[in-house]
């Protein structure tokens, strides 16, 4: 067991920062996933840690190590990728047992080890079948349970699910975090899915362009984004953008959305009002868009006319696509809604949760 750093990372190829000054401190135990669009970098860091690229720049630590040039084998982490990579003419037992054997471990310590990882992982009955006749799902656990019977320092994952259909995927995710509770290990994982990320991860690193982010828990990474891209990246349905301004005086304060006015919430005014006049980006998830007639408690909001475009019914709720003056936006709003496609209604925006980001910098204000 260890934790991982990353000091000032860079990894350049050609013109390319694929990883760019990544400062990363991963503890031991953790389930650190890694998140962020196609191209930003993340699977770029996970091979710089398995030693499957040269860093450019800056220091990778397991443990207290630093592993710049300790070669892959050495590194003490096992790696799961998003293709299986089975041997097709071996066993399970023997796909298992493979990296083992070649260690020179002894015969006995391989058959408990693939023993008990094939009993960690349900896979017991499967253990002399050969890949083609395993479902996918089946494959990706001996791609588990070859990387179990290594007991690794640290599990690096790389899109594990990828090649799994919804439901498999959902069931196995859910394997995966037991998977990690009960070996007590750091866990490392690249995905592209913020699902993934929000239900799995102790911890999210969000990256783009190569650039961390932010780095938190999933409940903060969502109360808190620290900027536009990070808002705009974790939830689903995804935060609604608008232009706006600020307005009115320091005792009637207005964030400006063009076709619609909110109040400025009490919290920030003082912030506010030194903005008057300035463009930011408003940014209001689908949930705090409540229809009007059903607004839960005693919430703090501020009404907006609208038009409906689209009707999504969800069952426990209904996602209703908005329109007001030139801004389109989605809520999600009570399922006894009787927003319909065409009609005009009445949305409350609850205050306490709006988001405000600077327009240049997209640094988060509020
Ligand atoms: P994906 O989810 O699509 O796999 P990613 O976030 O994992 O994306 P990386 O694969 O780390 O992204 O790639 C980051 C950047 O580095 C991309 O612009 C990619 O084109 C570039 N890149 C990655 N590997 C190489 C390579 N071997 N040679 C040149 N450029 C590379």
């Amino acid at each position: 067991m260890a934790g991982v750093t990353f000091e000032h990372v860079t990894k350049q190829f050609g013109d390319v920062k694929a990883v760019n000054d990544l400062n990363l401190d991963i503890k031991d135990k953790e389930f650190l996933v890694l998140v962020g669009p196609s191209g930003c970098g993340k699977t770029t860091a996970l091979r710089l840690l398995a030693g499957l690229e040269e860093i450019s720049s800056g220091n990778i630590l397991i443990g207290d190590r630093v592993v710049n040039d300790v070669a892959p084998k050495d590194r003490d982490i096992a790696m799961v990728f998003q293709s299986y990579a089975l041997y097709p003419h071996m066993s399970v037992y023997d796909n298992m047992a493979f990296g083992l054997r070649l260690r020179k471990t002894p015969k006995t310590e391989i058959d408990r080890r693939v023993k008990e990882a094939a009993a960690i992982l349900g896979i017991d009955a499967l253990l002399q079948r050969k890949p083609k006749q395993l479902s996918g799902g089946q494959r990706q656990r001996v791609a588990l349970g070859r990387a179990i019977v290594r007991e690794p320092k640290v599990f690096l994952m790389d899109e594990p699910l990828s090649n799994l259909d919804a439901k498999l995927r959902v069931q196995t995710r859910t394997e995966i975090s037991k998977l990690h509770q009960r070996l007590e290990t750091t866990f490392i994982y690249v995905t592209h899915d913020q699902t993934e990320a929000m239900t799995m991860g102790t911890r999210i690193a969000v990256m783009n362009f190569g650039v961390l982010q932010q780095l938190d828990t999933p409940q903060h990474l969502y109360d808190f984004p620290a900027n536009k891209f990070v808002a705009g990246f974790i939830g689903s349905p995804a935060m609604n953008f608008f232009d706006a301004k600020v307005a009115g005086t320091a005792a009637d304060l207005w964030i400006d959305a063009g076709s619609f006015k909110i109040a400025a919430p009490a919290d920030s005014k003082d912030k506010l009002a030194a903005m008057i006049g300035k463009e930011i980006t408003l940014g209001i998830r689908p949930e705090d868009i409540h229809d009007r007639e059903y607004v839960p408690g005693s919430m703090n909001t501020s009404p907006v006319t609208v038009q409906v475009d689209v009707m999504e019914p969800m069952g426990a709720e209904i996602y209703l696509y908005l329109l007001s003056g030139k801004s389109s936006f989605v809520a999600r709003v009570d399922p006894r809604s009787q927003g319909r496609p065409g009609k005009t209604m009445d949305v409350a925006v609850n205050l306490d949760h709006i988001h405000v980001f600077d327009k240049q910098t997209e640094i988060a204000i509020r």
